[in-house]
């Protein structure tokens, strides 16, 4: 296998399937279903999942609520999310443990590296809830720093695109994608992958991110494989 241990990072907004907002059950089983073949290869996951689906931040900008309060929210969407992963990998017979960057005894576990590792090491997959437990920060950011904190060989973004193009290709048909692409190039080609902190973070810890497409199934094994899927974005 390619990678040993990998940090998934899937948007909150990828739960909602079909629908508006909120979880479409049917679309956490066909994570579930997906992540579990990389589990019975014997690869270590770790999942950092988003909470966009239920709560963001920035919405709260101009209302009532504030910005750290806001934000707040978004991180307790995260762990909302991750609960509804646990369920769905537990159906599977997967064991799972969700770990939270803020503390709540009652529904998960707090986030210790070294206990995060061990997990893995078990052959646990590890979810990581609530971000990194600070406001002004994104779950592209959680998901930089964990896979930093527990040595994962790579971040694989699953998303709605199938990599990372010379433009939007919802926008512009000419868009080309790029099969794999160096830090450096996406910085100077102004390229949208992550947040500049999270994208930042993995630059210069060496740590690869995939930038690919989730809902293509098999999509997640064929990378682990080492076979070409998405864009590879490395060090050269
Ligand atoms: N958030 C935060 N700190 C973190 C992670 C998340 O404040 O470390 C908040 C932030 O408001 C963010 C929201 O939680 O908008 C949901 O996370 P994100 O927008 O990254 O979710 P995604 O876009 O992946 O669904």
């Amino acid at each position: 296998m390619k990678y040993k241990r990998i940090l998934l990072k899937l948007s909150g907004e990828s739960l909602q399937g079909e629908r508006t907002h909120g979880i479409d059950p049917k679309q956490l089983e066909q994570y579930s279903h997906e992540i579990k073949k990389v589990l019975d290869l014997g690869v270590e996951v770790a999942i950092v999942i988003g909470g966009g689906n239920i709560f963001r931040g920035v919405q709260a900008t101009g209302t009532a609520i504030d910005r750290v309060q806001g934000d707040y929210m978004g991180m307790l969407a995260t762990v909302i999310n991750g609960m509804a992963l646990q369920s769905s990998l537990e159906n599977l017979g997967i064991f799972t443990r969700l770990m939270s960057g803020i503390k709540m005894e009652q529904v998960c576990e707090p986030f210790i590296k070294r206990r995060a590792v061990r997990h893995l090491e078990k052959g646990r997959l590890v979810i990581f809830g609530a971000g990194i437990g600070s406001p002004y920060f994104t779950t592209d950011s959680a998901a930089s720093l964990r896979a930093i904190e527990i040595e994962a060989d790579v971040v694989l973004k699953g998303t709605r695109v199938d990599g990372v193009y010379t433009a939007d290709p919802e926008k512009d048909i000419n868009a080309q994608r790029f099969s794999s692409i160096s830090f450096d190039e996406v910085y100077q080609k102004g390229l949208n992958v992550m947040d500049m902190t999270a994208f930042t973070l993995c630059k210069e810890n060496g740590l690869p991110i995939v930038v690919f497409d989730m809902n293509k199934p098999g999509n997640l094994v064929s990378i682990i494989k080492g076979e070409e899927v998405g864009t590879l974005i490395s060090v050269n």
